[in-house]
């Protein structure tokens, strides 16, 4: 017996997925890193991906890397966001690798590795536009200068993050940025920089048209290994699948009602007032997903006679009018998710998860 709603997670195709990515950007010198931040350090999805050729795995959150390693897993382990100042002793215990732009963080960090008799890997981040995360470039050198004299800090390289924050393209100008400010470094403080991190999932066009300098060496990749997108128009990629999460939810009621609602109307749930068609009476019916466990807009029925009305915090209405009377109560719907409803369904522990496809752990 199902027990609704819950998430299937089909390891075979993220593996898939994982293998057509790494095969691209190996083509041109790219060494690909695993992002499973979305999916909160799944370990099955981690494993995935490390089977279809991820050097290491990266997560934005320490639980989400406390979750893989106490799964077993053996790789480099790369902290994604930013180390907090309360967090250095953490971040050195538990990450292999951390992106960094803070002096005062990273003179914390050197403290705690030495402590702990490690060498921590670092790569800066630079701010080429997108205006999220990294040291301004005009302040680059003056920062390495002093970064480079931490004791038990390795800076492996430089990094960038584009199109997350304000959806700025990664293109032959920023990358060759990046490039010509690791040269510079190099020069300055005549040392090697092993590590230039360009891109996340906005950057694969760039990569096969064959455009990107050769110096670009790492890929920073979730979305297009997990949901097969590129990042800049969310085109599906060649070769991937779009559909290795489906979300399953049961049929809770089913009326025939009318489009528009009855009595005088003020703010629902959510604050809003939403508007409505006067469309006669339609077939309508309620599942058991809300906006606690998905983002609406983000979230596409796999039966495209079904049209998403609204949501509530536990309800999801449907005009099922389409479809000539076939769902009725205890039936399941399935859905397709982006990127942000993904998000929100990985982080519902209401929806069961449920990993298909795989080999046994
Ligand atoms: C989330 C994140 C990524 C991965 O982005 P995708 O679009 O999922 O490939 C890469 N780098 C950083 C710094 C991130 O925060």
């Amino acid at each position: 017996m199902n027990c609704y709603p819950y998430l299937t997670i089909d390891l075979s195709k993220i593996e898939h997925n994982t293998r057509a990515i790494v095969a691209l950007c190996g083509k041109y010198g790219i060494e690909v890193i695993g992002v499973t931040k979305v999916t909160c350090g799944h370990p099955e999805v981690a494993r995935a991906m490390l089977r279809g050729g991820v050097t290491s795995i990266a997560d934005s959150r320490f639980e989400n890397i406390q979750r893989l390693k106490d799964a077993g897993i053996q790789t480099t382990f790369v902290l994604l966001r930013f180390p907090p100042l309360s967090g250095v002793d953490k971040t050195v215990e538990l990450t292999d690798i951390s992106l960094n732009s803070e002096l005062s963080v990273l003179e914390g960090m050197s403290k705690a590795a030495a402590q702990r008799n490690k060498l921590h890997d670092v790569i800066i981040m630079v701010d080429l536009g997108d205006l999220r995360e990294g040291v301004m470039p005009d302040d680059l050198i003056p920062f390495m200068r002093e970064a480079i004299k931490l004791p038990n800090i390795n800076i492996m390289g430089l990094g960038t993050n584009l199109a997350c924050f304000s959806g700025v393209e990664p293109n032959e100008d920023n990358m060759q940025q990046l490039v010509e400010l690791a040269k510079t470094v190099e020069a300055t403080f005549n040392l090697k920089l092993d590590t230039l991190s360009g891109i996340n999932s906005s950057g694969l066009e760039l990569i096969a048209a064959g455009r990107m300098p050769r110096q670009i060496n790492h890929a920073r990749i979730g979305e297009a290994i997990l949901l097969g997108r590129e990042t800049l128009h969310r085109r599906p990629w060649p070769g991937t699948f779009q559909d290795a999460f489906i979300l399953h939810a049961e049929v809770l009621e089913q009326k025939l009602k009318p489009s528009a609602p009855v009595g005088i109307r003020s703010e629902d749930a959510f604050g809003k007032q939403p508007a409505f068609e006067d469309r006669g009476k339609i077939d309508r019916i309620l599942v058991n997903v809300g906006r606690e466990d998905i983002d609406v807009d983000g979230t596409t029925p796999l039966d495209s006679r079904l049209k998403i009305l609204g949501a509530s915090s536990g309800y999801l209405a449907i005009d099922a009018t389409d479809s000539k009377g076939q769902y009725k109560v205890g039936d399941e719907i399935s859905f397709t998710l982006n990127y942000s409803a993904l998000l929100r369904v990985m982080t519902s522990e209401y929806v069961k998860k449920r990993a298909i496809g795989g080999k046994p752990a």
